[in-house]
């Protein structure tokens, strides 16, 4: 399997879940707001033989001419978004949801940013985006993809394509979903935000903006070990230095 980070570049976010870019060679994090965390935004395409993955979506933030982030970091990666055949989703809050779809300014109307794709998303993740009881999801792309056929709605655990393993472990957000991705004996793993940067797998904490940090702190260490012993390759979406790590 081929993996390929899709950097969005870093950013600081505080308690108003803002992300700000963050550029280190400019900025000094002791000018942010106190307690501000400092993450990368980094999706993921993982090429197998049966499909081009997208593992969440980005920001959906836009380059200086209009063009969508992630489609340009793909394009420099040589991949049409046409080709794109199943993104998949670990949560819909803002920072991995926000590209699933976007509004074209002149027609004024939203589009789904990857429309030969299917869409993999858990179901009560999705009822609790739509029910706009927190302000963490993108609620604009949810709703709009919750309009589509493109959608498919998955639940607990269970395989895709005999080779797609996912498994529901709420910790970051009650409905976050894990993936395992098994191809010729090799496993990628995308813990989402519940295993979000190398050093919170070495270190055992409970992080304040987890909605179970307990559990998510337990998951990481139980995903470490199991890791080491299946030498599975860990997907980071907001490590700022390590994007992929295997033992
Ligand atoms: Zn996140």
């Amino acid at each position: 399997m081929k993996i390929i980070p899709l950097s969005e570049g870093s950013f600081t976010v505080d308690g108003t879940k803002k992300f700000v870019p963050f550029d280190p060679a400019k900025d000094n994090l002791k000018d942010r707001p106190a307690g501000s965390l400092l993450v990368e935004v980094q999706p993921f395409v993982v090429i197998t033989e049966k499909d081009i993955l997208l593992l969440d979506t980005g920001l959906g933030f836009t380059m200086p001419d209009g063009t969508l982030q992630i489609h340009h970091n793909l394009m420099q990666a040589g991949i049409n978004p046409m080709e794109v055949t199943k993104v998949l989703m670990s949560h819909l809050h803002r920072d991995h949801a926000g590209g699933i779809s976007k509004e074209d300014a002149v027609l004024q109307q939203r589009f789904l940013s990857f429309p030969n794709a299917t869409y993999i998303v858990n179901k009560q993740e999705l009822e609790i985006a739509l029910s706009k009881l927190s302000k963490s999801y993108a609620i604009d792309d949810v709703s709009m993809l919750a309009e589509t056929d493109k959608l498919q709605l998955i639940e607990s655990e269970g395989v895709i394509d005999d080779y797609i393993f996912y498994e529901w472990t709420g910790g970051h957000s009650p409905w976050h979903q894990a993936f395992w991705i098994k191809e010729n004996n090799e496993t990628v793993f995308f813990g989402g935000d519940v295993a979000p940067q190398l050093f919170q797998m070495k270190t055992k904490f409970v992080t304040k903006y987890d909605f179970d940090g307990k559990l998510a702190a337990d998951l990481r260490v139980k995903w470490w070990e199991q890791g080491q012993k299946e030498n599975w390759k860990f997907l980071f979406y907001h490590d700022i230095k390590t994007p992929v790590f295997s033992f």
